[in-house]
């Protein structure tokens, strides 16, 4: 069957991976080894010069992580992939690539807490400079952008609020102004939504989290979509464009344009390369395990934590629920068109609570304290419900202004649903949400 037309549920379990001629193992093998023997030394100068294909050094290419990047590439309908040692390492490279000192970004500012700090701390140590907007408001990306803008960067789905992003307004600037849209897909998964459809030309994920999926391995994955020509204006990506030092007498451009990703190739050979965030073959085993069950899991994830968010919606004490599934929600309207199998099951809600922060932490922590089936852990995506506390945890560095920016409160408490028994977990909720004092309800309600 062409690998074309087979379906997201066959891909996610057979891509990438030819069963082997030599063991004829059914799965893909670990191959844990740091290098790989060449035949002869011409072999390997043809290997060291990108003319063949082959292994070298894992650092830089390793099999088990090659099946893992082919099966992402198929469920994402990309042309190439690189996997790397975490989602952080993901959104480093992919950036990294496409901008260097002098060069500028467009970012959204409802993004991961660990990509603001790359976005607003390092790259600016680095002479890259990066400009946030607010996803919703078009005109804030177009105004944004400069000539020496490389790319413009969001998420699909945000944590811990869960806004949607439409994705095809913000492709139509980035393309206008001549650059590639850039995606974190993490929280959406190419299962809820391939971002090709809606105009992305590049994604990153956070292997880390679904498509991993079982909380045991980090790794991330930057995958070229193949929509962005980066030959049409060959000024402005030198680093592909022009004569590539590694490769001698071409650049990436008329090495791989025609057969492959010039893109992924500079991601590869200069930035993991260089930097060493590689994926070890381990972890892609695991990750590849994961991603075999990926349209499974992510149904009942997504099922469940509408359902939990419906009992969330109706319970007295909570004041309310960002969760796109809902109607309440100011990104219902997008989830029709963006989020056509179900939205994702990383949701936030927020507590009645007082407004003084120390209170309204108490009154979180109380709550949190009773949980028994949904667990305390800074991560999202696991197949075990998780609760964390934004503004205490993953967001403690933000100022207060950057949290109400972010929509985010002292009484926010963020749910990453699981794929266990949606009514246990309803009951596990029930049980927390009666520690909350009825008395700060009363006395919101009176406020108001
Ligand atoms: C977790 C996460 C990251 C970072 O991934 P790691 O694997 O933890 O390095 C990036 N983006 C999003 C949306 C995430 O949730």
């Amino acid at each position: 069957m062409s690998t074309s037309s087979r379906a997201f549920s066959t891909a996610q379990v057979q891509a990438g991976f030819t069963p082997g001629v030599a063991e004829n193992t059914a799965i893909p093998s670990i191959h844990q080894s740091n290098a790989f023997e060449f035949t002869s030394l011409t072999h390997a100068r043809d290997l060291f010069a990108l003319r063949r294909d082959g292994n070298i050094y894992s650092r830089a290419a390793n099999p088990t992580v090659l099946v893992f990047e082919r099966r992402v590439t198929e469920l994402e309908g990309g042309i190439a992939a690189a996997g790397v040692a975490s989602g952080q390492a993901a959104v480093a490279v992919a950036l990294l690539a496409l901008a260097k000192q002098g060069e500028h970004i467009v970012a959204a500012r409802q993004l991961y807490g660990g990509t603001v700090d790359l976005l607003a701390d390092t790259f600016p140590d680095w002479g890259i400079e990066v400009t946030f907007v607010d996803q919703d408001d078009p005109d804030a990306w177009a105004a944004a952008v400069r000539p020496t803008t490389r790319a413009l960067f969001a998420e699909s789905v945000t944590n811990p609020i869960a806004q949607v992003l439409d994705m095809r307004s913000v492709a139509a600037v980035a393309h206008s102004a001549g650059v590639p849209l850039v995606i974190d897909a993490t929280v959406a998964t190419p299962y809820l939504q391939r971002a090709k459809d809606f105009g992305a030309d590049i994604v990153v994920h956070s292997a880390t989290k679904f498509l991993g999926g079982h909380g045991t391995s980090l790794g991330g994955v930057v995958i070229d979509l193949g929509t962005f020509d980066f030959s049409a204006e060959p000024a402005r990506w030198p680093q592909l464009n022009e004569e590539y030092a590694r490769v001698r007498g071409a650049s990436l451009v008329e090495r791989f344009g025609a057969t492959g990703s010039p893109y992924i190739s500079l991601v590869k050979t200069k930035y993991v390369h260089d930097l060493g965030p590689s994926l070890s073959a381990f972890n892609a085993f695991q990750l590849l395990q994961g991603i075999e069950t990926l349209d499974l899991r992510m149904d009942r994830h997504s099922a469940n934590a509408l359902k939990v968010a419906q009992f969330l919606e109706s319970h007295p004490a909570v004041a309310a629920v960002h969760h796109p599934g809902l109607e309440s929600s100011p990104w219902n309207h997008l989830t029709s068109e963006y989020l056509a199998r179900g939205a994702a099951s990383v949701f936030a809600f927020d507590l009645h609570a007082p407004a003084d922060p120390e209170a309204a932490f108490g009154a979180v922590e109380a709550f949190i304290s009773e949980l028994e089936v949904i667990r305390l852990v800074a991560n999202i995506g696991d197949a075990r419900s998780l609760v964390a506390h934004p503004a205490s945890m993953t967001h403690s560095h933000m100022s207060t202004e950057q949290l109400s920016e972010a929509r985010i409160s002292w009484a926010t408490v963020r749910l990453s649903i699981g794929i266990e028994d949606a009514g246990d977990l309803i009951a596990d909720l029930d049980r927390a949400l009666s520690t909350v004092p009825l008395t700060h309800i009363a006395a919101r309600a009176a406020h108001h």
